[in-house]
């Protein structure tokens, strides 16, 4: 089958898109036609992938994360712990990052991703420890090997202990080598355009690990490469509390002094925000990454992500770090959303349909990327294919509400860019036992130091 051969996804159990009972036609990596009941296809020669055992959705997209994070899962030292003493734990640790750990980092994150029915990840990397040049590159390259589509960004910290920072001096870069290789980065990388597989934004860490100059610098380079911008912001009090002792503001404030309060930022967390705040973020049309796994775990807080949407504020769903998830399953994230906002606003402002639209549309702005993240013509053919044959799902009523309610965990195909990624449960080409074991290793050896 070529490339340009149009794909009709024949009669799915159910499909998250109206009028498209019949399934859609998919060619040369978009969606041509959506197929009512009782049509067929109008594009001639479709070939036919038989979805009568599949529910579709568009692919999710994950807002926010730290790949390298897969090598201190669980790590007994950072346990039970809040935001910055769990930081001061892991930064030695995360100061032991070479080049082939990442390598193996990447793979499980990005192989969990497609496997969960994620088609297009960003990921947040600020740890370059000396002999670690290179990580964006590392990054890009595994993204092309397994074939997702991924906003990577090039993160940074240069304010360390020294300095009042919370980060050691050893995982900390000076702001000359970080702007050259923000621009480096984003030169050799970053491509334009709906079709885009690979993009790059700047990404420095966060307030208390990143100097104002920093700051400042970065989002002037933002503008003049025309490229997004993302931080963490708004997670935790000790950030409010640091951010008034250090700065004299609240994080929003200073967010804004340093010029970064636009569309072309997306914020991790946005936990403390208040109902001016939100409305500022609004009309700045800055977005939000929602992270509920990892703000259950570290006891963060929880994101009003209603409150936030009365506003208009754009909201995006990410699973964060896999040292604070601890997995990087998109899949069980959208779960995760819907359980703690549910709690939060009740069942009257809360559906298994709002946790998927976070994940997919949601995420699609909150990334820029309006051309994907729904199964309409003309969008990106992007999709997860689940199938409800699991024991998890035995009984089940409504088969998209099952995805939610039942806990669906593993697409069993994926499709990128109109090419499958994930078919019969695995990604094709690679070894999931031979990477669990190196990865395994490699983790051992850091955690060991
Ligand atoms: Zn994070």
């Amino acid at each position: 089958m070529s490339d340009t051969q149009p794909i009709w996804i024949r009669d799915p159990q159910a499909i998250l898109a109206d009028d498209a009972e019949r399934g859609i036609v998919v060619r040369q990596g978009r969606i041509v036609e959506k197929i009512a009941a009782g049509a067929v296809p109008v594009t001639p020669h479709a070939v036919v992938f038989d979805a009568a055992a599949h529910v579709v959705v568009p692919g999710l997209i994950n807002t926010h994360h730290h790949f390298y994070q897969t090598l201190t899962r669980a790590l007994p030292a950072a346990m039970d712990r809040e935001l910055f003493p769990w930081l001061q734990a892991l930064y030695p640790v995360w100061a032991r990052l070479t080049p082939e750990a990442l390598d193996l980092a990447v793979t499980v994150a990005m192989a969990e991703l497609l496997l969960s029915g994620c088609t297009t990840t960003t990921d947040h990397h600020y740890v370059f420890p000396r002999g670690l040049e290179d990580a964006v590159d590392i990054e890009v390259a595994a993204a092309k090997r397994l074939g997702l589509r991924v906003l990577l960004t090039r993160g940074s910290m240069n304010l360390s202990q020294r300095d009042g920072g919370l980060p050691p001096d050893s995982v900390v870069q000076d702001e000359d080598t970080i702007l050259a290789d923000s621009e480096r980065v984003v030169a050799r990388h970053h491509q334009r355009g709906e079709d885009a597989m690979v993009q790059i934004a700047l990404a420095p860490c966060s307030p208390f690990s990143v100097t104002t100059s920093l700051m400042t610098k970065t989002a002037a380079l933002a503008e003049r490469l025309d490229v997004r911008l993302h931080t963490h912001l708004a997670e935790t009090e000790d950030e409010n509390r640091f951010c008034e002792q250090k700065y004299g503001c609240r994080p929003l404030d200073y967010l804004e002094q340093c010029g970064w309060l636009g569309a072309r930022t997306w914020l991790a967390h946005g936990i403390f925000f208040d109902a001016a705040e939100m409305r500022r973020l609004a009309k700045a049309r800055t977005t939000i990454s929602h992270c509920a796994c990892s703000n259950q775990i570290l006891a963060s807080g929880c994101c009003p992500v209603c409150e936030m949407e009365a506003a208009g504020v754009g909201i995006g769903l990410g699973v964060d770090g896999s040292a604070s998830n601890d997995e990087s399953n998109l899949m069980q994230e959208v779960r995760a959303a819907f359980l703690l906002q549910r709690a939060r606003y009740g069942v009257s402002k809360v559906s298994h349909k709002d946790a998927l639209r976070w994940a997919t549309k949601g995420s699609a702005a909150c990334i820029g990327r309006p051309e994907l993240g729904e199964i309409a013509v003309g969008k990106a053919a992007d999709l997860a294919l689940f199938k409800l044959d699991e024991l998890r799902f035995s009984g089940a009523g409504d088969p998209l509400a099952a995805l939610v309610l039942c806990g669906a965990h593993r697409a069993d195909r994926v499709m990128v860019g109109g090419k499958w990624g994930v078919i019969d449960g695995a990604i094709p080409g690679l070894d999931i036992a031979d990477l669990i074991r190196r990865h395994s290793a490699a983790a051992k050896k850091m955690q060991a130091g």
